[in-house]
């Protein structure tokens, strides 16, 4: 059971300029063919810095994965690292030599001597032709590790991993498995209260692992499968999602990229409901994200923009007394714009969402507070008051899921 580790060179990534895509990517092939990955290390285009990188990951892990630093400038360091902590040689490798004369050549460009530094190889190691680009790639074991050098440009990491290392790393794992993940996604119930409900399962679970995650829709839960067929993978992954479903199933709305607007919409659609929105600070957002779902005319009737308070009572009819005496931030509004969006815009169900984005407050309720109602067409109602925490996008995010968990229950 072998672990490996990704490490990537340059100071770019430490600057923020650019993402580290690579680790990404490589992690997701090594999962597919069952290989741990412990650590991702990212470290600057400093001689020093990357040598002490490269002790630490030879010391605790057993495959490297270096990507970066093999290019032709003087910070590219990659090659000189390695060579302070093993001694290793470089020598000039003949093929890559003559393939980066002949690009200059093709070019009708001179090339600058620097360039040389590209066709340099460990003596002894393996080396992988780089078809797109210049620098070679290495692969080479040092006191019983292995390690892979790869260029940092993305198309050609990503084409020697996927005809070279890949295969190798395959061969040196010896048995053939995969790893496999799923998150289930709640709502309306909290990270803490979903851990609880679970921690015997969490604590004993090893095949799958169990992770609980905090969303920005929700909380949902990774199940992490390693197994020797993909087939084994979904059936373990199954039995415990089902273990799982069994204590908190009325939260569980879906799994993967399914959202909570889907799941909503599938059970509206079944009870053959249709919904109606006034909209106040959400701006439509709340109508935006169900249209978004393929499906949406079975179940959505429309929304009512109705952000100024003129817009509430000349639009949607809110009588000017009821704003007067409550204003536009009280349940009694809400309830008034649920009812009318039910009634104008004909449909099952009104919800409506009045409330405070911030940053400042509005007549003297504070930012997060905010107001949202059902109405349907029986007259039955309901109106619930929030207070949301974070900047005006996240309250407007948080009022909108608000909205489709009251739906959802
Ligand atoms: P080359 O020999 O082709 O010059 P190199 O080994 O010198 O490659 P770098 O100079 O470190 O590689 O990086 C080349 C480019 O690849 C950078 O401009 C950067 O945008 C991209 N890159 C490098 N590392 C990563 C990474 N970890 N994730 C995503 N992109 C990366
Ligand atoms: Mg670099």
């Amino acid at each position: 059971n072998i672990n490996a580790e990704i490490v990537a060179v340059g100071t770019e990534l430490l600057l923020g300029q650019i993402a580290n895509t690579n680790a990404q990517w490589i992690s997701e092939k090594l999962a597919s063919i069952g290989i741990n990955v412990h650590h991702h290390a990212v470290v600057g285009d400093n001689l020093k810095r990357v040598e002490e990188q490269f002790r630490i990951s030879g010391n605790r892990s057993d495959v490297m994965i270096v990507t970066g630093g093999l290019g032709p400038t003087e910070d590219d360091l990659t090659r000189e690292a390695f060579q302070q902590i093993t001694g290793a040689d470089i020598v000039e490798h003949e093929p890559a030599m003559k393939k980066i004369e002949a690009f200059f050549q093709k070019q009708k460009t001179d090339m600058t001597p620097n360039n040389r530094k590209q066709a340099r190889v460990f003596a002894g190691s393996d080396v992988i032709e780089n078809n797109t680009g210049m620098a070679a790639g290495m692969s080479l074991s040092h006191e019983g590790k292995t390690w892979f050098f790869l260029p940092g440009v993305p198309r050609e990491m990503k084409q020697m991993m996927t005809y070279s290392v890949l295969p190798q790393l395959q061969q040196l794992a010896g048995e053939k498995m995969v790893i496999q993940s799923t998150m289930l996604r709640f709502t309306g119930i909290g990270e803490s209260r979903l851990e609880h409900e679970l921690r015997d399962l969490i604590h004993e679970q090893t095949n799958p692992t169990i992770a609980p995650l905090a969303q920005n829709e929700g909380v949902a839960i990774r199940l992490t499968s390693k197994a020797a067929t993909s087939d084994e993978a979904t059936d373990v992954i199954n039995r415990t999602k089902q273990e799982i479903l069994d204590r908190v199933g009325g939260h569980y709305y879906g799994v993967d990229d399914q959202t909570l607007e889907e799941k909503v919409l599938a059970l509206l659609k079944k009870k053959d409901v249709s919904v109606g929105a006034a909209e106040s600070l959400t701006g439509g957002m709340f109508t935006d994200k169900l249209i978004s779902v393929p499906g949406a005319s079975d179940v959505c009737r429309g929304g009512i923009v109705c952000y100024d308070t003129k817009v509430k009572e000349n639009v949607l009819h809110i009588p000017e007394d009821l704003i007067r005496q409550y204003g536009t931030i009280s349940g009694e509004c809400a309830a008034a714009m649920a009812e009318n969006a039910c009634s104008l815009l004909k449909a099952d169900i009104g919800i409506s969402f009045t409330g405070v984005a911030g940053p400042d407050s509005i007549e003297g309720h504070q930012a997060g507070t905010v107001y949202i109602a059902l109405h349907d067409q029986s007259g039955k109602q309901l109106t619930r008051k929030y207070t949301f925490a974070g900047n005006r996008q996240t309250i407007r995010r948080r009022t909108v899921t608000k909205g489709y968990e009251l739906l959802f229950n």
